[in-house]
Formats: structure tokens, sequence, C-alpha cells
């Protein structure tokens, strides 16, 4: 895989604001991460990781030896707190995060009914009872028509005879479960799942999505209306390490030549109709996870490419035969559903074939006529890879009498040639949803047990620097932290304390400042004076035995004196 990436994607992170809009400004212009592609993809936002959420920064609290094993195998298998998800149970509460406006809209009483397919290979237990519940708790029954399961030949335990038992015993009747023999991946194994449907509309949903509040009936209105009408939910944000669900800005999709899908800030004219905020919005591509689509459109349409492997790629060729073959691609501000976003995938391909290069290639060579060059130019070891049989889909596009890709271009992304021309005339992005982190409480962090203060062991601004306790000394700037409402500990206004999220027995050291949360959010216990890691689910804790060196570590939270600090301006 190319790096790191997931579809969606998430830049928190900042020192200063300038320092941010620059970041940001620079993300938009060159187009940063790929989506269906190796990472996250989460629209950026200075959302806040934990409020927004009405859920206990201690929710994932380790109390014992089995707890950290919960905790660590789910971060292994699933790369998001699993300890977490399971205590929330299979259903919970969400904020509902739509536009105040939103709530007064209506719409026809009929509306053609879904089929939601969700695809899953290994999947947390947990994670897909709460979507299939949210979609059954948050949905009016006469609009769901069934839910499709697709298993995509998992492995784990816990989704065999277990799963099956559930669904005979608590989701009889409108939930499906079809096993795949063999691995298909997320492409093929959707196309299973809709070849089971029989709704009118097709929506698809990952397998760790939770749905909010009246989220069905905006996307099935604009679809009832123009049937080649494709629509995405706004996908907020479920973070990996708290499970907490906070909204997303509203942004739409792009892409760069690398073919990795990107957010992109939505052009002003967009949002200043009569409809407001609440207006769809026409977007260049989808992230993919998550969409609806009238069912007959999507046969119609020559569903998804299935020579396409595992993931990756996908969600663009769906987007460029949308908009290039007569149809149109919007996101739809009022319907909002949660997805967990997550820092890495926690699967591979069954050979160990990078896929996503393999889907791309295929997508270049059908749908982007002589701008497939842009693409090779940034992967010249393509050149000479093989990609299969590409004829049926080739085949396709002429049936469907598709436009050129200099046409979509042109006429859907003309933002995307601007770029490639050398005109760097981007749309400024408007950065006022930005926020810096209200500082709550400054000064020394002083251990109750040893009374002294925690500090960095070498130099201030070290990246990756260890901190230690050593001698309280309220003049020195160099031992002043700041503790903001994000849960982020500064030391200096420099650099945050963090913690490795995989490997909990490393000692906490100091990073740059991402600001999402996680890794580097902090409950500073104004009774128990504990500080407690949000995603490790364990304190900080200092002590004589510790050794002369002074190093701190993070421990089973115990309320022992050796865990309490005290942050004394
Ligand atoms: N998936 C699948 N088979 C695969 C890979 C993925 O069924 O071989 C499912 C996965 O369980 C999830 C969806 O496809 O429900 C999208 O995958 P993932 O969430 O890993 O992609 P991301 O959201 O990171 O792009
Ligand atoms: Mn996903």
């Amino acid at each position: 895989m190319p790096g790191v990436t997931l579809r969606y994607f998430c830049y928190g992170c900042l020192i200063s604001s300038a320092t941010w809009s620059v970041l940001l400004y620079l993300y938009f212009l060159l187009g940063a991460e790929p989506s269906r592609s190796p990472v996250q993809h989460r629209p950026i936002s200075r959302a806040v990781p934990d409020r927004g959420a009405e859920l206990s920064s201690e929710m994932g609290m380790i109390f014992n030896q089995a707890d950290q094993e919960v905790r660590d195998t789910g971060y292994h298998r699933h790369a998001f707190n699993v300890l977490i998800s399971n205590r929330l149970g299979h259903r919970r509460p969400l904020p509902d995060t739509r536009d105040p406006q939103c709530r007064q809209k209506s719409y026809p009483p009929a509306l053609p009914a879904a089929s939601v397919v969700i695809c899953f290979f290994n999947e947390a237990f947990s994670a897909l009872l709460r979507t299939i519940h949210s979609v059954l708790d948050r949905t009016p029954t006469h609009l769901l028509h069934e839910i499709i399961l697709v298993d995509d030949h998992s492995e784990l335990e816990e989704l065999q005879a277990d799963l099956d038992q559930y669904i005979k015993d608590e989701l009889q009747g409108k939930v499906k479960l079809i096993r795949n023999q063999q691995r298909e991946g997320l492409i093929r194994g959707r196309m299973v799942g809709a070849s089971h449907a029989t709704g009118d509309v097709l929506v698809f949903l990952d397998s760790h999505c939770e749905v909010n509040e009246a989220w069905l009936q905006p996307l099935l209105a604009p679809i009832q209306r123009d049937r080649r009408t494709v629509v995405c939910p706004v996908i907020d944000i479920i973070s990996a390490d708290t499970l907490a669900y906070s909204p997303s800005p509203i942004v739409r999709g792009g892409f760069n030549w690398g073919l990795h899908f990107k957010w992109d800030p939505v052009p002003p004219a967009a949002l200043s109709g009569p409809e407001g905020p609440t207006a769809p919005i026409r977007s260049p591509t989808m992230a993919g996870g998550l969409f609806a689509m009238d069912r007959s459109y999507f046969e119609e349409l020559g569903r998804y490419d299935g020579g396409m492997d595992i993931w990756g790629g996908e969600n663009l060729e769906i987007s460029f035969r949308i908009w290039m073959c007569g149809g149109q691609l919007l996101i739809v501000p009022c319907s909002r559903v949660g997805h967990i976003f997550r820092k890495r995938r926690p699967y591979g391909s069954p050979g160990g074939q990078d896929t996503m290069a393999h889907n791309s290639l295929r997508l270049a060579h059908v749908w982007m006529d002589d701008y497939k060059e842009q693409y090779l130019a940034l992967r010249p070891e393509l050149r000479d890879r093989g990609y299969g049989d590409i004829s049926e889909r080739v085949a396709l596009r002429k049936r469907l009498q598709c436009h050129s890709f200099r046409w979509y271009l042109d006429t859907v992304y003309p933002e995307m040639q601007a770029v490639a021309g050398g005109n760097k005339q981007q749309p400024v992005f408007n950065n006022k949803s930005l926020r810096r982190p209200k500082v709550l409480q400054r000064g020394l962090l002083r251990n109750l047990v040893t009374g002294r203060c925690l500090v960095a062991q070498g130099r201030v601004s070290q990246k990756g620097g260890a901190v230690v306790v050593r001698p309280c000394d309220p003049r020195d700037p160099e031992q002043n932290w700041a503790y903001d409402e994000d849960g982020q500990l500064v030391l200096a206004g420099l650099l945050c304390l963090d913690v490795s999220e995989v490997r909990t027995s490393e000692r906490p050291r100091l990073m740059k400042c991402h600001g999402s949360g996680g890794s580097q959010q902090w409950s500073l216990g104004q009774k128990s004076n504990r500080l407690y890691q949000v995603s490790v689910g364990q304190c900080l804790a200092a002590s004589h035995s510790s050794g002369p060196k002074g190093y701190v570590t993070m421990a089973i939270c115990d309320g022992s004196q050796d865990q309490q600090w005290l942050l004394e301006s």
C-alpha cells in the first residue's frame, strides 16, 4: 500500500491557528490523502473529539487484565477501541447533529422503500450490532424493506454461530444474512448483497456505522424525484479511540491525480440558495462507504466493476460513472450517519496485493481517457502492471453513451483542472469553523507522592522526548502546562503529552499536537486528581520507585497517591 491512508481521514492538529490554516490550505491545494486508499478519510474538522457526545471520557477505563485484553486484541483486530464498543452495547442515544432547519423539513409520506446492504469482514460483533440496531430503531418501518448482511468470509468466531443465533432470536423478519464462500472484498461483496435485495432503493453502509435521527427520508426524497440521482449522507465522525460521536463539517468529495479521494470545501454559492444549509450539494465524487441509489438504476448503470478486488478505487469509479453517464451525485446535509474512522485498516488482501493500485488502474483505463497519463506519471511503476480484462467495462461505457472524462472535469469538477494546469486558483477555504481549543487551566503539574513536577527529560521542543518528574520551579516556563477543553496537555506552548495507542507499555512522550483526541486526550479528575488517558484507559503514575531518572508510566487506575496530580497555577 502506498503509505497508510484510509478512505476518509482526519487532520486535527495545530500549534497555532496560523499554522493550521496554512496546513489546511495546502491540504486542499495539493489534495493530500488517499481515500478508499490505504487509511482514514474523515472530513477535516476541528470538531471536538469528546464533546458533542454525552459519553463519559472514562468509558474505556481498564480495571483488570481481562479489560486490558479486550482493549488490546480489539485494537489489533479492528483498529478501534472494542472495550468501549462492547460497553456501549447494541443501542445508544446520539447527539442530533443536523442543522436545526433540517427538523422543519417535511418529506412525502410515500417514499420508495430501502434495502440496506451491509458487507463486513471480521467486524467487531458489538459494532456490527450497533449498526443494525441503529437502522432498525431510526428508520420508519414502512421505509425499511430489509437489511441484508453480507459476511465476506470472516474468520472471527464471534461472527459465526453467535451471529446466526442473534439474528434468529432478536432480528427476525427484516434482517437477512448471506455468507460468502470465499473472501470477495467489499466491491463484489456489495454486489452479492444487491443481487439479493428486493427493495426499491439500495443503501450501502459500512459495518461500523450508526445512523442518526431521520437519516433515511432526506436520502429517499431526491431519488424519488429523479431515479438517476445518487445521494450520500454527511458522514459524522465516531472516534476510533473513544467512540464519541461528533458532527462533520459540510464538505464535498474530490480526488487527486494519485486517484485518492479527498474532501473539498463547498463553493459558497451551493449553500446560499433558498434552501440554505439544508440544500443537497453536488459532489464530484463520493467517499464510498455510505450512499443510496435506486436499485434498478444501480443495475442499469453497471453495478460495480467485478474485476476490482477487496478494497479501494470503486468509489471514484462509481462517481465518474454516475456523472459521465447521465446521473448526478449529491451530498444531503440533513442526513447524518456516523462512521468509525480508523487510523489504519486492520486487514490486508488474501494474497497481499496492493488492490488499491490494481483497482485504480482499471478505473483509469476504463474511464479517464488521456487523463490516465496524469495517474501513470505519478505511478510510473504501474505502467507495465497488468490489470485484468476490462473489455466488459469499456463496452458498458459505450452502451451507456457516456460523456468523456474531459466533459466530467469541465462540467463537474473544474477546480481539478485549474490545479493541474498550473493555475493555482483553488477555492479559498473558509476557515471560520476552525477553532483553537480553549485553555481551561495552566500551571505546574505536581505529582502528590513525589512532590515533583512533570517536565521534559531533554529539550522541551524535542518531538518524541520522554517526560520525567523533577523538582518544581514555578518560574520556569518550561514547566508550564496548559490543559485545554480538548483534553490536551501542552507543555510550554509547544508539544502535547502523548501515549502510544497500541503499546500501552511504552512511556508517555511529547509529540506534535494533532488535535484529534485519542492519544493526546487526557481527563484530569478534579476530585480524584487522576490523569486519565482516554485511548489507553489507564492513569499516569510516578513514584519513588521509578528511580532517580524520575520516569513516569501508564498504569491501571487505582486511586493511589502516585497517580495523583495537581495542576497548580
Ligand atoms: N469489507 C469487506 N471485505 C473486505 C474488506 C472490507 O466486506 O475484504 C467491509 C468492511 O468490513 C467494511 C466495509 O467493507 O464494512 C468498508 O471497509 P473499511 O471500513 O475497512 O474501509 P474504510 O472505511 O476504512 O475505507
Ligand atoms: Mn469503514
